[in-house]
């Protein structure tokens, strides 16, 4: 537990007092206009996020270059919260901004804050290639603390950072994935120290393959953690590499599985699906509310369910044909059992409606493909937590239902 009584140190004046050494700004502020109703806004190149309630329009220039202009536009939500940020202008590359937040269950050491989460996105348009790519992901866990001094104020502290940022320059891009942890007595003498972990992943067929490591020596985290690299990847890579990470585990990687994020083919009240008769997996999106490690799991069992049915019987979809005739119609006595099982759960399936609430239909949670893929995933989940322990001893500020 750590104690309330070191709130009492922190100073504006700190923040003051860097302000004041701060280099002088090669930029200058052109126009800025005040928050402006959605309903106010046109542009030629982009349409306003969808939460977006008001909006606010900055222009910069540059002292010593005439030429240079560059153009803001920060979208709010109707909290207040920034929800977006899009540059755009003369000699200044083409970026959008997007910020998600969400609300953590506390972790053991920091129990008497609340904790949030934000996640930020950057993405730029590199013309050469005329496409939108991903520059830097970042998963920021912020605590609301009282102050002391006006105990009705809560002040927003980001103490921990899950980042992901993306090196185009080599042939294959390189993530470089760190984690940062600032101390909690941040304002105290004895402050404990700053702690990072980095390490440096290539992702070849969307399976991670590690680099580079570094670290800082307060910081000891098992290497032989399997899922390490899983945990320090974030968003979309992080999904796609544990869907692999199963496909690989489930012997099916022979089979060629398609795995892509496909959100206008698949329905709103699922997260993924299998499809069966091309054998392809489709995630709607990265799910706030699913873990990434029971989503890949629950869709590679499927894959795997349907696999077993192909091999054990003759010529049904075009994924099953696929299994019986790379992974050939040996099968063990027990595989043939759960294929027949399985079988019987395909014949049976029933009909979804997009609207419905499936853990109301009784056809469905019975259905013999999903209460395999249910105990898949709850066992998937269960192995991948094992190391994620260690990783919290060290740093205390990630959330208990962050997903590393
Ligand atoms: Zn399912």
């Amino acid at each position: 537990m750590i104690s309330l009584n070191f709130i009492k140190y922190i100073r504006p004046t700190n923040i003051a007092r860097n302000l004041s050494d701060k280099p002088k700004s090669p930029y200058k502020l052109l126009e800025k206009t005040d928050k402006m109703d959605i309903a106010e806004f046109s542009h030629s190149n982009m349409t306003a996020p969808e939460e977006a309630k008001t909006f606010r329009r900055v222009e910069i220039g540059k002292k010593d270059d005439k030429e240079y202009r560059r153009e803001i536009l920060s979208f709010y939500d109707s909290e207040g919260r920034i929800v977006a940020l899009y540059h755009s202008g003369r000699k200044c590359p083409q970026r959008m901004k997007t910020f998600e937040y969400g609300y953590n269950k506390k972790n053991r050491d920091v129990a008497e804050y609340d904790a949030h989460t934000r996640t930020v996105k950057t993405t730029q348009y590199f013309d050469e290639e005329k496409t939108w790519k991903p520059i830097q992901e970042e998963e920021q866990y912020l605590y609301y603390m009282y102050d002391i001094r006006t105990p009705d104020n809560r002040a927003a502290r980001k103490l921990h950072i899950s980042k992901n940022v993306y090196d185009y320059k080599t042939k294959e891009p390189v993530i470089h994935a760190t984690l940062t942890e600032y101390p909690l007595n941040i304002a105290r003498k004895d402050r404990d120290p700053k702690k990072t972990y980095g390490m440096d992943i290539v992702l070849r067929d969307n399976r991670p393959e590690v680099i580079g490591y570094s670290k800082d020596n307060n910081v000891e985290i098992p290497k032989d953690d399997k899922f390490l690299p899983y945990r320090m990847l974030l968003g979309e890579n992080k999904q796609l590499s544990l869907t692999q990470y199963y496909i690989d585990q489930k012997g099916l990687a022979p089979v060629g599985i398609s795995v892509r994020f496909a959100p206008d083919e698949v329905a709103k009240n699922i997260c993924g699906e299998f499809n069966s008769n091309t054998g392809e997996i489709l995630f709607r999106e990265v799910s706030k509310v699913e873990h990434p490690v029971l989503t890949a799991s629950h869709e590679v069992e499927h894959a795997y369910q349907y696999s077993l049915i192909g091999r054990a019987r003759h010529n049904q979809t075009d994924y099953e044909t696929r299994c019986r005739e790379i992974l050939g119609t040996e099968l063990s006595f027990m595989e043939m059992k759960d294929s027949a099982q399985y079988y019987k759960g395909k014949i049976k399936y029933p009909r979804l409606n997009p609207d419905e609430d499936l853990s109301k239909n009784k056809d469905y949670m019975n259905n013999e493909l999903e209460v395999g893929a249910f105990k898949a995933e709850k066992k998937a989940l269960k192995e991948y937590n094992e190391g994620r322990e260690k990783i919290l001893d060290v740093f205390k500020c990630i959330p208990g239902n962050a997903t590393i």
